[in-house]
């Protein structure tokens, strides 16, 4: 089969999602294999997408895999993340979206675990998010599904959501745009958390 994939995109956006993945690490958003990222690629219905089992720091031009829309593997030989499904479902929803980071990163995902929607207290959170819905857990508890990730971002005013007892999602136009929602939905987490021990001293 003949892939009609721009190899110079190609290169570009693995680069792009190694340095984007490496930071992630670094700023801790994301610890162990956990958490995922993509990014489109030009003129064809796919993306790069780290595979499972990979952590974020891990991930190489190796190992990173190419997966249509429609869910076949065009490139890589290891198993693409179980988180794949709702990657795919945002991109074929949103033809703005180019980019899609989730992370498992603990202030965001300690307010999802307690099932609290993260207030947006900063003018910042309010520009940059403007709504922050948050996803319940799937059928019996289990992780969230494709489906229930698409009726979210379906909105296309929606930039980043909450996932119950999992993690956060940002989407944007570039994979920077898409990793910062991720930071800020992270610090605005902090800061409610912050904020609701100072307000317990008044
Ligand atoms: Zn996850």
């Amino acid at each position: 089969m003949t892939l009609n994939i721009d190899e110079q995109d190609l290169y570009s956006k693995r680069q792009t999602l190694i340095d984007t993945a490496r930071r992630a690490f670094d700023k801790g958003l994301q610890t162990n294999a956990g958490g995922n990222l993509s990014v489109r690629l030009a003129g064809i219905d796919a993306c790069v997408i780290k595979p499972s089992g990979v952590g974020y720091p891990e991930c190489t031009h190796d190992n990173l895999m190419v997966v249509g829309f429609d869910g076949t593997i065009l490139m890589g030989t290891l198993k693409p993340s179980k988180d794949k499904d709702f990657h795919l479902a945002i991109y074929r929803a949103r033809p703005d979206v180019n980019s899609v980071v989730h992370v498992h990163s603990p202030w965001a995902t300690g307010w999802a675990s307690a099932k609290r929607d993260i207030p947006l207290l900063t003018v910042q959170s309010i520009e940059k998010l403007g709504h922050l819905p948050s996803i319940p857990l799937g059928e019996n508890g289990g992780l969230q599904s494709a489906a229930q990730v698409e009726d979210v971002f379906k909105d296309k005013s929606i930039r980043g959501a909450l996932m119950h007892n999992h993690g956060t999602i940002g989407v944007g136009s570039t994979m920077l745009k898409a990793l910062q929602l991720c930071e800020i939905i992270e610090e605005t987490a902090h800061i409610a958390t912050v904020k609701e021990i100072v307000s317990q001293g008044k």
